[in-house]
Parts: structure tokens; sequence; C-alpha cells
């Protein structure tokens, strides 16, 4: 296993025109895809997302929420990406990918699947939003109790005798510790559900592996939010699946600039440092 500096010393070594790569740990070293004619096939769809303003353009009833008005909106652009493929015999086959949801959704005809199990997903999140609901019920009426054993200790402690004092003082206490174990019920649930959540990315890359994210991702620090949601590993988990090569990968940005004005309209950028770059290295392997 390299060291970051070493990692970053041999990701600097890559052709100019490398736009999707990482370390993988079981080989060593890094893998990378370059854009090969991806590029091509990126400008075409540039070119049909502002012909027709909108996702889902093989549908002949567009939905509303696929229209690319939202990318103009508040909450900005989004990044798109194409992966140029082969099949077994030998013809071309290109697939596309937005980023995270759009608008709202993980699926759209004419566009790559999410990384995650959907239908896993759908049901893992109403378990959790009823079960964490039931616990911020039981932390209000620990909230509520605590709160009334204060107000009566106070009394007591303006009129009435030490005995009364005494067991006011001690249902308080005992009221407070049953909130804190209240939140903390909580707290270690939602941690624990979001290691359950990530177990749902099954990643698979081109050596015919699957592993969970929570073991592909190798950086020693908690996975960002998102990781998994962006078009590379989108677009390379959907061509490992369908038994395709792939050959060349673009991402590019489309809409608002970005808040953080990092991202600008229909500028291609590489896979992500933070959230890709420490998955790639593993869904390239076997390429
Ligand atoms: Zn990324
Ligand atoms: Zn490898």
């Amino acid at each position: 296993m390299k060291n970051s500096a070493d990692i970053n010393y041999l990701i600097d070594a890559l052709p100019n025109d490398a736009t999707c790569y990482g370390y993988c740990p079981d080989c060593d070293e890094v893998h990378y895809l370059t854009e090969g004619n991806s590029r091509r096939y990126a400008l075409e769809l540039m070119a049909e997302l502002e012909e027709n303003k909108r996702i889902d353009f093989h549908r002949p009833d567009p939905e509303p929420l696929f229209s690319t008005d939202c990318l103009w909106g508040k909450r900005g652009g989004q990044m798109f990406g194409v992966l140029e493929c082969v099949d077994g015999d030998g013809n071309t086959v290109v697939l596309r990918a937005f980023s995270g949801q759009f608008n709202t959704r993980w699926q759209a005809e004419g566009w790559v699947s999410p990384t995650f199990d959907l239908a896993g997903y759908s049901q893992l999140m109403a378990k959790i939003e009823s079960a964490i609901e039931q616990m911020t019920a039981d932390i209000e009426s620990c909230k509520q109790q605590s709160d009334h054993c204060r107000c009566k200790f106070e009394e007591a402690m303006g009129s009435g005798g030490r005995a009364t004092q005494k067991d006011w003082r001690r249902q308080m206490k005992a009221a407070l510790k049953a909130l804190d174990l209240a939140k903390k019920n909580r707290r270690t649930y939602s941690q624990s559900m979001m290691n359950v959540f990530l177990d749902l990315y099954q990643l698979q890359n081109f050596k015919g592996n699957q592993r969970s994210i929570l073991n592909v991702f190798y950086e020693d620090r908690g996975i960002p939010t998102g990781t998994g949601d962006c078009c590379a590993p989108k677009l390379l988990h959907a061509a490992a699946q369908k038994r395709l090569t792939p050959l060349g990968l673009t991402e590019f940005y489309f809409g608002r600039e970005s808040k953080s004005s990092t991202r600008f309209h229909k500028v291609f950028y590489p896979g992500c440092k933070n959230k890709c770059q420490p998955i790639l290295g593993y869904m390239l392997c076997g390429l």
C-alpha cells in the first residue's frame, strides 16, 4: 500500500488526457482511462441537452421533472458523463450518466442507473424514517418529563421541605439521564444506518469483483456523502455489469455556474479527488 504522496506522484505522471483515475490497493498501482473518442459523444450530448431542454428526449411524452430548467435555478448545474465502450462483438456502445439525482430522480430512461440497489434503498429509507420518527418522539417525551421535574424542583426549593426538594432533585437527575440516553440512541442508530446504507453500494469492476463501497474506499477517513453517485463510477459500474469494455470517459458540467465557482457551463472536468479517486482505482481494475 503506497502513501498519499507516492500516489499523487503517480497521478501527476499520468498522460494529459487521463480523465478518470485512482489508486488500486490490490495491484498497488494507479489505473486510469483517457478521454478516447468520448469528447465527441459528450459534445453530441451537450447539443441534445441544449436543443431538447430536457433529459428524457427518447420519450414522446416529456415529464416536466426532466426539464433542464432546474439546472439554471438556485441549485445550479450538474455534472454529466459519457463513456465510450465496445461490446463483445466489437460494436461501439455509448453510455450516459448524470451525477447523483436529476431533479429528485435517481433514474431516467436512456441514462445508466445508480450504483446502489434502488429498491433496497427505498425500503431502507422508509424503515429509517419511521425509526427516527419514533426516537424523536422519545426524545420529546423525555424533554417534557425533565422540564416538568425541573419546575417541580424549583417550586420545592421555594416552599417545600427538604425531603420534597431531595426527591425532585433525584427525579430531575433521572429524567436528564433518560434524555441523554434517548439522544444517544438516535445518534448511534443514525451512524449505524449510514453503514447499512453505504453497503447498498455494491461496486462491480472489470476483474469480475463486486464489493461494498465500505471495502472499496481505501482512504482512512469518513466516506463523503455522495461517493459512488458521480458520473464516472456510475458509468464504469454499468459497463462492468453489461460486460462492455470502456475505451474513453468524459465528464462535463452543464448549467448555472456552481456556488463555489469551481464548475462552469460546458467545461470538462476529470474525476473528482475527494469522492471518486479513492474508488476509481478499484473500479478500473481488470481493464
Ligand atoms: Zn466524483
Ligand atoms: Zn487493480
